[in-house]
């Protein structure tokens, strides 16, 4: 569960402001990026499977749109906020420039929990959502894709409505479609392949081989779950996996001390990433409580799930062993403990550079639909790979050129580019 002790948006303000006033940032434009260009809160009406109505309340916001249309996911969460939204999407600005993609940053999210919805009623949902922004989205506008709790099928359904108020086909009004319904080979896979692309690289700068390294993640959603893949196919140890128990209300650590086999948790877990308890006892898993996770004598620590999971409070628990923090969720660090990480000397890969190869594939994603020739996962990954390697080396040479930490330098990069947008466009 999300800590609801720190405010994600004033997080995401902290960790902007420290690099604009280290950038000397003019006053406009520091005004201009701590905000957003655009918040839609509205309420979507859904038919119950029972006869009765409920009323959710949603979010559409666009962050900053000087680099191209607002991209970024819809988040359906029964602890869904304003401000959750705010952040999520000032992130998706930082991390559509970190990759150097023609993007903006946005963000959606329904205040709901699809776990207990029937498929019915979620796709009155997704429809009710998208017929309500259907001026505010769109290929050149505003460009959604899945999030925590939404997926392939979501998208199809508010790709599906937009279509039907709107009397066209427009297939880049949304990514993250399902293979054979306009979405990529390789998008599944995308977001937590990023996330191990950045470490490989990270470990092989710190002179570090991979396959004497372990690892703990937290989470077992679609990132987890292939980022576990690819590191174990490297020669990665995931030793622990925790994840939410939507039954029994409340997260578990699945420990291996040999090795997690992420194919057999893949095998054995719900589509919102929950693993079955008795199953994963009958595979020889220890069941742990859910923050042990943390606590695990590793190499890497991969948080996975939602933000403000590592703070001062939970820093102790931290084994001496962790050398590198992963950050594939959005926030997972709060700004009060990335100084206790840097002075620990733990090397972090900042999460809107870690987890960026979801939308940098979603970017691919149109680039197909618009020529409507689509690739072989093999060109999908291979042009991800470099991608993703790309970016990563420059934000790490950065950081070691200016001795920086790694957030504060995807930061520096990341804004340079958006403040040289808003400056070309005459907007500061
Ligand atoms: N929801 C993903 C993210 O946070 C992907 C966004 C997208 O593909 O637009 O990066």
């Amino acid at each position: 569960m999300a800590n609801q002790n720190y405010n994600p948006f004033e997080n995401a303000q902290t960790q902007f402001d420290r690099v604009a006033e280290l950038l000397q940032l003019d006053e406009g434009t520091r005004q201009l990026l701590r905000q957003h260009r655009q918040e839609i809160h509205f309420t979507i009406p859904v038919k119950m499977d029972d006869g009765t109505t409920k009323v959710f309340k949603a979010f559409r916001m666009i962050h900053n749109d000087s680099r191209g249309p607002g991209k970024g996911g819809i988040r359906f969460h029964p602890h869904e906020t304003a401000d959750t939204v705010r952040a999520l999407s000032m992130w998706m600005t930082w991390k559509c420039a970190a990759v150097d993609i023609p993007l903006g940053g946005a963000k959606g999210g329904v205040i709901c929990d699809p776990r207990t919805m029937s498929a019915g009623e979620q796709e009155r949902l997704c429809r009710g959502y998208i017929r309500r922004l259907k001026s505010l989205v769109g290929y050149n506008i505003d460009v959604p894709a899945p999030d925590v709790m939404t997926n392939g099928q979501h998208m199809m359904w508010m790709l599906d409505e937009y279509e039907s108020v709107t009397g066209q086909r427009f297939p880049g009004m949304i990514t993250g479609k399902p293979v054979g319904h306009g979405g990529s080979l390789g998008r599944t896979e995308a977001t937590g392949y990023g996330v191990v692309y950045c470490l490989r690289e990270c470990l092989k700068n710190m002179d570090i081989d991979i396959t004497k390294t372990s690892a703990s993640i937290q989470g077992f959603g679609n990132v987890a779950e292939y980022a576990a893949r690819l590191y174990t196919e490297l020669g990665g140890k995931v030793v622990a996996v925790s994840c939410w128990n939507a039954e029994d209300k409340t997260a578990y650590t699945f420990r291996k001390a040999d090795g997690c086999d992420p194919a057999a948790l893949a095998a054995i877990k719900d589509s919102f990433g929950s693993i079955d308890k008795a199953k994963a006892i009958e595979l020889g898993y220890e069941v742990l409580p859910g923050d042990a996770w943390l606590s695990q004598d590793v190499d890497i620590l991969i948080p996975a799930a939602l933000e403000n999971q590592i703070t001062p409070e939970v820093f102790p628990n931290i084994s001496k062993q962790v050398k590198i923090i992963c950050e594939a969720a959005n926030g997972p660090t709060t700004p009060d403990c990335d100084a206790l990480i840097e002075k620990a000397g733990i090397t972090l890969i900042p999460d809107f550079m870690c987890n960026a190869g979801g939308v940098t594939c979603s970017y691919f994603e149109q680039v197909q639909g618009n020529m409507n020739y689509f690739w072989t996962k093999e060109e999908v990954l291979e042009k991800l790979e470099n991608a993703m390697t790309r970016a990563f080396q420059n934000i790490y040479d950065l950081a070691k050129e200016q001795n920086l930490y790694m957030r504060d330098a995807a930061y520096v990069i990341a804004i340079k580019r958006v403040a040289a947008a808003v400056k070309a466009r005459g907007w500061c």
